[in-house]
């Protein structure tokens, strides 16, 4: 399989902490690759990286030939990347459309007017929100945020979607509801590369794991295989 995300030697220093050391991986297209590790590890920092909200201290991004790494955000976001954060980024007093219409105005599109609306009524549509329209983003449910704001990651028409603990704290049903609502993204031809704990939406998802341990990459093979080996549970265990 030819890459489609390319990471190669990917570095990130705080001061004296390597959060992220020499990382190389790749996603191909279509795949759900999950970038799993034990909290601190530096999954969060590669997501930043990626999505250009963080700069590397070293190596490179590539997104199939286009070199991303050294690009801003909104840049980025043009070439195809969206990403999910891990608090919700809503804006509270703006109605669950308009949450959509704003995101919309840094996607690969760039929409307005009309055109803007009935996009993102048919992205509410495809994460099951289109009945929650017209009502204040600050007053939806946890799942309903969460929801909303995968609607705002679609917005952008990403080929690569990049998800930080999307599933964290669904309750079982729910659960169910995002691992299919993922699943349909695949089936739409997004590449995933995602951030998660939930151990059932891991399995149920990604093909393959990337496991990271203090910043260095631990594991890099097929679900089952990635989280049997001795060097990811001892990981885990010393959590
Ligand atoms: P994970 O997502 O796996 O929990 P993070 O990427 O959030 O890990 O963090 C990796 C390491 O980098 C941690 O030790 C964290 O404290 C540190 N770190 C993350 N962001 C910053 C920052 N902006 N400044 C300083 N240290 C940071």
């Amino acid at each position: 399989m030819s890459p489609f995300l390319q990471v190669s030697g990917l570095t990130r220093r705080f001061g004296g902490l390597v959060a992220v050391n020499d990382l190389s991986f790749s996603v191909a297209k279509g795949e759900i690759v999950g970038l799993l590790g034990p909290n601190g590890s530096g999954k969060t920092t590669v997501l930043n990286m990626i999505s250009g909200h963080l700069p590397p201290s070293d190596g490179q991004i590539a997104l199939a030939d286009t070199r991303l790494s050294g690009l801003g955000p909104h840049k980025i976001a043009r070439q195809g990347v969206a990403r999910t954060f891990q608090l919700v980024r809503a804006l509270p007093s703006l109605s669950v459309t308009e949450n959509v219409i704003v995101a919309l105005a840094f996607g690969r599109k760039r929409l307005w007017g009309e055109a803007a609306r009935l996009e993102a009524l048919k992205r509410l549509e495809q994460v099951g929100l289109a009945h929650r329209a017209g009502q204040q983003a600050g007053d939806l449910t946890y799942i309903d945020q969460k929801r909303m704001e995968l609607a705002r990651a679609l917005a952008a028409d990403p080929q690569l979607l990049l998800l930080d603990e999307w599933l964290a704290g669904l309750n079982p049903t729910e659960l169910q509801t995002g691992i299919e609502l993922i699943r349909g993204l695949k089936s739409s031809g997004i590449t995933i590369l995602m951030v998660e704990h939930v151990m059932e939406a891991i399995r149920a998802l990604c093909g393959r794991c990337v496991i990271m341990n203090a910043g260095i990459k631990i594991a890099d093979a097929p679900t089952a295989e990635a989280l049997s080996d001795p060097a990811v549970v001892t990981a885990y265990l010393g959590e």
